[in-house]
């Protein structure tokens, strides 16, 4: 008897026949005798209605708030599923992530899990073969109600299955797999059979929709290989684990393009120590991630003056106006511009390691389009660069045909 986590995403539960679709893969699970935990998202759609509408009451509404009203969304779908295999005859009993013992930290809207005590969930598993558990949500040790951040049941999943040490994870999507790029924009892209955690991590983290960022680094962190699959068809998807050495021979996996991003610019910021810290400091405890930085140099030696542009996740950009406007009189700059109409693209692959010349191939395709970089930046295994978002996908395809054809 094997211990099997089986996340479904939203479309994959997106109305009622698919939620019945989803109690009868369930079901069929079952019938070899195994146990299932499955972990589901709120039907899509829900979420971002939910969102819509606390904004509809006010633009900057409290993140407990939030919190007490987008768990809703994954409370219907856990109770739905379950009345779903009580009427194809399986035994099944739902649990919200409070329920389920997933104790997370206080940072409302994207709370990190500390902790899971699965006893709860073992008990029930002693007594039905299947326990649905709602993604995106826990508890922290003072009762309050908590969300992982957007795509957040993917990190539900993995962490309990490591916590369970299940014996197989299964994420359950709308699409075949991993692609080598959104094949709702390139026409060629393809179903790759594995990739490694840290190529997983690098699209993920760069705009590939396919999973949220920290339950892969959970995923990695622990050494739970899983794979991403179709809740709408049998074939095999894609396997997620540690790199091999066979992986090398691809130099780029896969290409992401992120629409998600904002680009914030100061201008005139005095080029002296300590300056570069103040503002990410100031960023990174209001929690708002930041991404690209660039900085340029500055010419004039006796009034050292420079220009300062990151990247921040769109939802973030008010967030982190606010902050640098808290930060203006002691740092003193002279103007801040903000752009949401950019877009980072990325193209990634372990492979890229021991080649030479990637970056100068992606950059020569894009010119070939008459496409402008106005961001760069670099890791071992990744290059991105920050374009207009109205060439998004256009550069999306020339570097998909440059590398993966
Ligand atoms: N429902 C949440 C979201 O839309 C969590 C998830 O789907 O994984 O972000
Ligand atoms: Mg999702």
């Amino acid at each position: 008897m094997s211990l099997i986590v089986q996340k479904y995403g939203g479309t994959s539960v997106g109305d009622a026949e698919r939620i019945k679709n989803v109690a009868n893969r369930v079901a069929q699970s079952c019938a070899h005798g195994d146990q299932i935990v499955v972990v589901v998202s709120a039907m899509s759609g829900v979420t971002d209605s939910l969102i819509a509408l606390a904004k509809q009451i006010t633009p900057m509404p409290p993140e407990r708030e939030m919190d007490m009203l987008l768990a809703t969304g994954e409370q219907t779908t856990i109770a739905l599923v379950a009345m779903a295999l009580h009427a194809i005859r399986v035994d099944a009993v739902s649990l919200t992530g409070a329920q389920a013992g997933i104790t997370t930290d206080g940072v409302h809207t994207k709370a990190k899990i500390t902790n899971i005590t699965p006893h709860e969930v073992h008990a029930l598993l002693d007594e039905v073969n299947v326990v649905i558990v709602a993604g995106f949500q826990g508890q922290t040790a003072e009762g309050e109600i908590t969300t992982l951040g957007r795509g957040g049941s993917d990190l539900t999943a993995l962490a309990l299955a490591a916590a369970l040490k299940a014996d197989l994870c299964q994420i359950y999507t709308d699409v075949e797999g991993v692609f080598t790029a959104d094949p709702r924009i390139v026409p060629g892209a393809r179903k790759m059979d594995e990739i490694s955690y840290d190529e997983m991590l690098e699209l993920a983290g760069s705009g590939a929709k396919v999973m949220q960022l920290r339950s892969v680094e959970i995923a990695k962190k622990f050494g739970v290989v899983f794979e991403v699959r179709s809740s709408l068809s049998d074939k095999p998807g894609t396997i997620v684990k540690e790199e091999t050495r066979s992986m090398e021979d691809i130099v780029v996996r896969g290409v992401a393009v992120d629409k998600n991003q904002a680009k914030v610019t100061l201008l005139g910021v005095p080029d002296k120590p300590g300056v570069a810290a103040k503002v990410f400091r100031a960023l990174a405890d209001a929690a708002i991630s930041v991404d690209v930085i660039v900085q340029n140099v500055s010419h004039d030696a006796t009034l050292p003056l420079t220009d300062v542009s990151f990247t921040v996740d769109k939802p973030d950009l008010a967030k982190a106006l606010q902050v640098i406007e808290s930060i203006r009189s002691d740092i003193g700059f002279r103007e801040v511009l903000s752009d949401e109409k950019i877009a980072k693209l990325s193209m990634v692959g372990v492979g890229m390691r021991s080649h030479a010349g990637v970056a100068a191939k992606m950059f020569e395709s894009l010119a070939h389009e008459g496409i402008n970089i106005g961001m760069i930046s670099t890791s071992e295994i990744k290059v991105s660069v920050v374009i207009e978002i109205t060439q998004a996908d256009q550069a999306l395809r020339a570097v998909h045909k440059a590398f993966i054809g």
